[in-house]
């Protein structure tokens, strides 16, 4: 089956054709280290993550290189660091690890490789070196900036002339730039903030660079698939692009990533989100009242480069949806299940520029085939299905016996469990009184049961 995307710089939907496909290499800028993750920076993790499992599946699993790197230099990180009094060490490995905690959280896959901009420097200042070797940067003041001017292609991936983006420049611009729209490579530190050796003076690097030095020598170049949200075409990518192809003494945009992917934007209640409208959401802290695969697929029941918007509704509806596809499992889960290739329908929906909410709709009639079996073979055929087609969106994975009861603890479940095994025994006697009675006792606990011909089962009310 052919993978079909939609790539920013040709702005139309094309078939993919990697490089090489025993090596197909794909890179998403990832976080800066010095705070929580908010759901939007949750938005192209989940929808890259669900990429990397479909190139694996295209293209076997060792087949896939997957970079996403963590930025560990930064104003905002030394800001804290400085606010603290400790090492920037200390505030990018507890935020580091407590991004990977929260995105495998959602179900996200670790990358193939994790770059940090610290370990890197050497292949950041070596890129530096070769753009000023070719005449596309220059040192001026301890600066060492970018001529954009060196590159004709300047401007295309985001629309952009650039005399357009001259003449709109109102920001003041530093005495030492040739051109107002050149940008920072290298910069001096500020005291007091971290600072390395380099040819042109100590200091430290720009923002742009980190991603195109860490690409060269960590993936090579070109590589395949470059992704990231939307906000970052102008001036991030843009700026790695002219980085990544002039550093090779090339010219062609194709030169640095084949392909360019962006996720949209996700809104919280229809509202941009930000600290200043005070409606950031952490998936930290969504984690805790939200199960993480509630959260997955809320962020999957959007195509990605369309806007999502956050609302209590999208949490709500999503969850019914969950206790509707694991309410199928749990009928099934004595049923065996053996491998099986991914159902066409949903690889085929996912071929079409990854699209999720297809994809969704089509897990939801595997679901339906479940509960339509007529015969053991049918049903274990149609299971089968259902799970290796959510494999590929990185659902359905756990136990649908304990995504019913997560949430309760151990004395509540064996409370449950008795009274439910008392209630079976009333009925038997067909005592309905007392039935009714324990009813009453399992609801005033915040539990809801469900019979079945093959017993009762229970969940916890609201939740799951
Ligand atoms: P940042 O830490 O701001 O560089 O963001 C990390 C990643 O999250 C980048 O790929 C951004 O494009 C993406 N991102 C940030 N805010 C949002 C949002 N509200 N919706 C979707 N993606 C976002
Ligand atoms: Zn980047």
């Amino acid at each position: 089956m052919k993978l079909h995307i939609h790539d920013t710089l040709k702005r139309e939907k094309i078939e993919f054709v990697p490089r090489n496909p025993s090596r197909v290499t794909l890179y998403v800028c990832g976080p800066t280290v010095y705070s929580y993750a908010h759901i939007g920076n949750a938005r192209p993790v989940v929808v890259f993550d669900v990429l990397f499992r479909l190139l694996r599946r295209l293209y076997g699993e060792a087949s896939v290189v997957y970079a996403r790197n963590i930025t560990d230099v930064d104003d905002k990180i030394n800001k804290a660091a400085i606010e603290q009094g400790v090492d920037i060490d200390v505030i990018t490995n507890k935020f580091a690890d407590i991004y990977n905690q929260d995105m495998a959280t959602l179900g996200a896959l670790r990358p193939t490789l994790e770059p940090r901009v610290t370990h890197n420097m050497d292949a950041i200042v070596r890129q530096i070196g070769d753009l000023v070797g070719g005449g596309h940067a220059y040192a001026a003041e301890g600066h060492v900036l970018f001529d954009v001017e060196s590159f004709k292609d300047y401007g295309r991936l985001s629309n952009r002339s650039l005399d357009d983006m001259i003449a709109g420049a109102r920001v003041e611009v530093a005495p030492y730039k040739k051109n107002p729209q050149d940008f920072v490579l290298w910069k001096p530190s500020k005291p007091g903030e971290p600072v390395w050796e380099s040819p042109w003076g100590p200091g430290r690097p720009g923002w742009h660079i980190e991603c195109s030095a860490m690409i060269e020598a960590n993936l090579g170049l070109p590589i395949d698939i470059h992704g990231g949200g939307h906000d970052l075409i102008f001036p991030h990518h843009e700026n790695e692009i002219a980085q990544g192809v002039c550093a090779q003494h090339r010219h062609d945009d194709a030169d640095y990533s084949r392909y360019w992917m962006h996720n949209g934007f996700l809104t919280f209640e229809g509202d941009k989100m930000s600290k200043s409208l005070g409606n950031v959401k952490l998936v930290h802290d969504l984690i805790k009242e939200v199960p993480g695969e509630v959260i997955r697929l809320a962020l999957l029941s959007a195509h990605y480069r369309g806007p999502l918007d956050w609302t209590g509704d999208l949490i709500s509806q999503t969850r019914s949806r969950l206790d509707g596809l694991y309410g199928t499992l749990r009928k099934v889960k004595d049923v065996a299940i053996h491998d099986v290739v991914v159902p066409a329908a949903v690889m085929e929906a996912l071929c079409d520029d990854l699209n999720t909410p297809r994809a969704l709709a089509e897990l939801s009639a595997l679901a339906k085939a479940v509960e339509v079996a007529e015969s053991d073979t049918a049903r274990s055929m149609a299971k089968s299905n259902l799970l290796a087609a959510a494999g590929v969106l990185g659902l359905l994975q756990q136990d649908a016996d304990a995504w019913f009861t997560a949430g309760a603890d151990e004395d509540l479940s064996a409370r449950v469990e008795s009274l439910i095994a008392e209630r079976i025994a009333a009925r038997a006697a067909k005592n309905w009184p007392e039935a009714d009675r324990i009813r009453k006792e399992i609801d005033a606990l915040g539990v809801d049961v469900m019979d079945s011909p093959t017993g009762a089962t229970w969940k916890l009310k609201g939740g799951v």
